[in-house]
């Protein structure tokens, strides 16, 4: 019996290098995304399509892009604020390409100027503009609910708000729907409602994702509250780089050197060599040698007898 794929979604290009001033040089970045790619990480977010002058440190996006488009089986995923950044996403050939919609409203104005309606508009015109490619080149389009567990402004979001938000992301024509705890609100009971009442809303296979920070230290234990209720794909950062620049000592994303060897010692695939991924880390100290890297696995090392004892 072959064992259950879960996938490891590497977001520290993006959600990582966006919350850090210093501007990691392009051929870090390219070595950094192929070194992960060769530990076996599936799935990497490189960067996000937002003017250049918002966040100078993902302004090479598109050369990134082009980059990790040549490693051979890696899905190469971007995130997109709007129309204009999805059309020079959709250039630049990425195969999956992410929206969020902030679950409150508050955020969304503060953060992209836009209401929901707004946004929902915008969605729309981005479905239209997938929609006039060719099937076969089109890239995979998931609406990204933010905020969708706690807002820094608003506060608790009503679960009505975001089952409202999920049935007009698929309305609007995206491929899926995500939830994202941006602020790191989330706990374990909080994911296991909203997972369940988001896929009794949209479908079962319309909710796969779960992109989740470990602001509060809860990130692995919301992992395996989700893996019981149907999520297989996991965002992480590696050394949960990143942070949140309103959270002083706040770590980012969840690690994914410790999500890969907690799944993997649950007896789950993730297709991830671990020593090979504990080993990318390098890249990233050596670049950025001020920023704190994170991680349990990788401070503690791996346990004697490693893999296989584990997996018993
Ligand atoms: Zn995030």
């Amino acid at each position: 019996m072959t064992n259950k794929f879960i996938e490891i979604s590497e977001v520290g290009p993006r959600d990582g290098l966006q919350n850090i001033k210093q501007i990691m040089p392009l051929e870090v970045k390219k070595a950094w995304v192929s070194a992960e790619a060769s530990a076996g990480v599936p799935e990497i977010e490189v960067g996000s399509f937002v003017p250049p002058n918002i966040l100078p440190q993902l302004a090479d996006t598109a050369e990134l892009v082009a980059h990790a488009r040549n490693i051979p089986g890696l899905c190469v995923a971007a995130l997109v604020p709007n129309l204009i950044g999805a059309e020079n996403a959709i250039r630049s050939g990425v195969h999956k390409i992410t929206i969020p919609l902030s679950a409150s409203e508050t955020h969304s104005l503060k953060n992209v100027n836009r209401t929901h309606a707004q946004m929902i508009d915008e969605i729309k015109n981005i479905v239209a503009l997938i929609k006039t490619i060719p099937e076969v080149d089109r890239p995979k389009f998931e609406g990204g609910i933010s905020t969708a567990f706690g807002c820094t402004l608003e506060g608790k979001i009503k679960t009505t708000k975001i089952l409202e938000l999920a049935i007009a992301l698929m309305d609007a024509g995206c491929d899926e729907v995500g939830l994202s705890d941006t602020t790191g609100y989330a706990t374990p009971s909080h994911v296991v409602k909203l997972v369940k009442a988001v896929k009794a809303e949209v479908g079962d296979n319309n909710l796969t994702s779960l992109h989740i920070h470990n602001t509060r230290g809860l990130g692995l234990a919301n992992v395996v509250a989700a893996l019981d209720h149907g999520i297989t794909t996991f965002d992480a950062s590696l050394g949960g780089i990143g942070g949140c620049p309103f959270a002083p000592g706040a770590s980012g994303n969840i690690v994914t050197e410790d999500l890969a060897f907690m799944l993997d010692s649950m007896g789950y695939d993730t297709g991830i060599d671990l020593k090979t991924l504990m080993k990318v880390r390098k890249i990233i100290s050596n670049a950025l040698p001020d920023e704190p890297l994170y991680g349990f696995t990788p401070d503690a090392g791996l346990p004697k007898g490693y893999p296989n004892a584990y997996r018993d």
